[in-house]
Order: C-alpha cells, then sequence, then structure tokens
C-alpha cells in the first residue's frame, strides 16, 4: 500500500534529538474500545483506506492512547493504480488540527493508523518512508471483505525499518 502522509510535528520536544539519540516507543497501552473504534472506521470506509491520529500521552517508552481522532482520507487521484482503495491523503490543514485538539487535552498525537482495505496489516515500502517518527506508534488494521480483522501496530525505532509494537490492552478496573 502506498500513502502519501504530510507530518506537521511541534509538541513533544524530544522528536528534535531522535535523530542522534532514537527512543522507540516499546510498546502502546490502549483500550478495548479504541481498538474497535478504528475497526469501526475501516470498516465504514471501505473498499477505501480510513486514516487517523492516535492521541495521548508518552509514560516513559510507552504511548498512552487516549483519543482515537479520525481524518478524512484526502487522496483525490483515481485510476486503476493509485486510489483511495491502496492510498490516503492527510492534508497538513488536517494535522494542525489534530495537534490543536490535542493540545487543548493537554495530550499530543502519538501517532498514526490507517486501514489496509483487502491486504494484509504489514506496513508498505511507501508507509516506511511516509509514516511516522521513531516515538510514534504506526496502527494498520487489515479490512477483509468489508470486515475488520488483523490489526497490528508498529514503531521505527531507527527510521529505517518497522518493528512490531506490542499493544497492550487496558481493562476497565
Ligand atoms: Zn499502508
Amino acid at each position: 500500500m502506498k500513502h502519501f502522509f504530510f507530518i506537521h510535528r511541534s509538541y513533544f520536544p524530544t522528536t528534535q534529538s531522535t535523530v542522534h539519540s532514537p527512543q522507540s516507543a516499546v510498546m502502546i497501552k490502549v483500550k478495548p474500545e479504541h481498538l474497535d473504534e478504528i475497526r469501526k472506521h475501516g470498516e465504514e470506509t471501505y473498499p477505501h483506506e480510513c486514516c487517523g491520529f492516535l492521541i495521548g500521552e508518552k509514560d516513559g517508552e510507552t504511548n498512552v492512547l487516549r483519543i482515537v481522532h479520525r481524518a478524512n482520507n484526502e487522496w483525490t487521484k483515481t485510476d486503476e493504480r493509485e486510489s483511495q482503495a491502496n492510498r490516503y491523503l492527510i492534508t497538513p490543514e488536517q494535522a494542525r488540527r489534530a495537534e490543536m485538539a490535542a493540545r487543548e487535552q493537554g495530550l499530543g498525537v502519538i501517532g498514526y493508523y490507517h486501514s489496509h482495505p483487502d491486504h494484509p496489516a504489514q506496513p508498505s515500502g511507501f508507509d516506511l518512508d511516509h509514516s511516522c517518527w521513531p516515538t510514534d506508534s504506526y496502527i494498520i488494521v487489515a479490512v477483509e471483505k468489508g470486515r475488520a480483522s488483523v490489526l497490528n501496530s508498529f514503531t521505527k525505532p531507527d527510521y529505517e525499518k518497522f518493528a512490531p509494537e506490542e499493544i497492550l490492552l487496558e481493562e476497565q478496573p
């Protein structure tokens, strides 16, 4: 799956120093309903890709997800090779609004999610080039024939490649 992704970051000062001393998030802590929201979004936009922001906070090397913030897929080109079925585009304006929404809650953008309609929940080469910073979480949900299936999270510890990221389910007390 190929995507264009514009990244606008300003909230976490640590992103400034990650080039020389990357600190990768080793896991993302979520509530079951967060994953339900991502799966639901992917099913709603099927056969197109859905996309959005993961808003939350950092707890050491753990990303703690608080809000699943939907984005619109603004990819416009449609031909036999490229369409919203295998591309997504998040505009800088959407990223700016998500950052603002996060900051209003005292949170930040800790990552991104998108769906792979009828394609495995594994990042593509283009995802690698247009995805996230080393401390971010990158969730991909596969949607097979309209039904959400496998959901994986990744991080990019050194910019060079994705590494699977553990998803820790935070159950209700
Ligand atoms: Zn993808």
